[in-house]
């Protein structure tokens, strides 16, 4: 059990008014864990808003209490406002200011207490409290360690269970991913056994690609991909006029990713997207190449051993030379 919780049950045991948040782009994982954990502040007396970087994707749109989510981008006044208020500060699933964009520079200069639960390697020194296990599959996990650890496992609701059911689901990759350990799988009982409609929560997330993204795929498979069998290697390199032509929009090409990583044989997969802004890439793996320390040593990014990402300033011909550059060291030790 993290040392914080004594010290963290006694600040909770008054109400507090608490802002929560959660990294750029939230995943299920993200607002999964921040809408949960919302649910469950509100039962135990108190005051609490999520506030987000910036927008969610639309296949999170049925998560209970997503209409009362403020969007930081979209609402700075009243984010700032919410801040300002906060007694505590709960920063879910991330562990560094700067993956929260410009709130996360907000939060440092507000001084305000902050909890961090997060289970990403390599955690900044930025919370007063901490509550953090690499081994966790998903923030959702350990929110209900979190909520078992201070005793609080009646506050958690049908409706906080359904918002943490997804980040089990969607983190572990549908429970198959290394990271799934018995105690995902105890939780994932446990929320059944409370109520929560597994099937209903799967079929809202996965079972709402619309028919230009499914076309969007269909174009990546034929026209994107390249594979180096030799390296273990796929990738998928996606233009904006790709993104463009076929309407693709924030959390459109999650899981993209994967799809390359499914391929035989493939032990390292990538995704590189011109976002305009500048270029994003996604990285998967299997076994023990470590995905981050690609991201890392690349890609000023970060992430799990087998999950991670990262950015470039680079046009996209010339990241994709980059990325090639880096597997021709990377791969000799890790992928041959
Ligand atoms: P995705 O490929 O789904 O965007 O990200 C996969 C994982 O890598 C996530 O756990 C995410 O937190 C992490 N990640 C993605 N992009 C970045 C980045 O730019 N910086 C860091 N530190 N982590 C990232
Ligand atoms: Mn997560």
């Amino acid at each position: 059990m993290p040392n914080d919780i004594h010290s963290l049950l006694s600040v909770l045991n008054q109400p507090l008014c608490i802002l929560i948040t959660t990294h750029h782009k939230p995943d299920a994982d993200a607002l999964g864990s921040s809408l949960g954990w919302a649910h469950v502040l509100k039962a135990r007396g108190h005051e609490v808003t999520v506030v987000v970087p910036n927008d969610f994707p639309a296949f999170l749109d049925w998560m209970p209490g997503r209409l009362e989510v403020v969007d930081y981008e979209q609402s700075k006044e009243e984010a700032l406002g919410v801040l300002h208020r906060a007694d505590l500060v709960c920063c879910l699933d991330f562990n560094d200011l700067n993956r929260n964009n410009e709130l996360g520079e907000k939060i440092r200069q507000s001084g305000k207490p902050v909890l961090m639960v997060d289970h990403h390697p390599y955690p900044k020194n930025f919370a007063t409290y901490t509550y953090h296990k690499i081994e966790a599959s998903s923030t959702c996990e350990l929110i209900l360690d979190l909520c078992n650890d201070l005793g609080w496992m009646e506050a958690v609701s049908l409706v906080a269970g359904t918002c943490l059911y997804a980040g089990l689901v969607t983190d572990t990759g549908s429970f198959r991913f290394p990271s799934c350990t018995p105690n995902t799988h105890r939780w994932a009982a446990k929320l059944q056994e409370m109520g929560v409609l597994h099937f209903q929560v799967h079929e809202a997330i996965f079972d709402q690609t619309p028919v230009e993204i499914l076309r969007f795929l269909g174009h990546c498979f034929l026209n994107c991909l390249k594979v180096l069998p030799e390296w273990h290697t796929a990738y998928i390199v996606v233009t904006q006029q790709d993104l463009n032509d076929f309407g693709v929009r924030t959390g459109d090409t999650e899981g993209l990713v994967n799809y390359a990583l499914n391929l035989k044989g493939m032990r390292f997969a990538s995704v590189i997207i011109d976002r305009g802004v500048q270029v994003k890439l996604s990285f998967r793996s299997k076994g023990n190449v470590p995905a981050n320390q690609f991201a890392i040593t690349y890609f000023d990014g970060g992430g799990h051993l087998n999950a991670a990402g990262g950015q470039s300033g680079d046009s996209l011909e010339q990241t994709e030379a980059r990325f090639l550059k880096a597997l021709e060291i990377f791969a000799p030790q890790y992928l041959v």
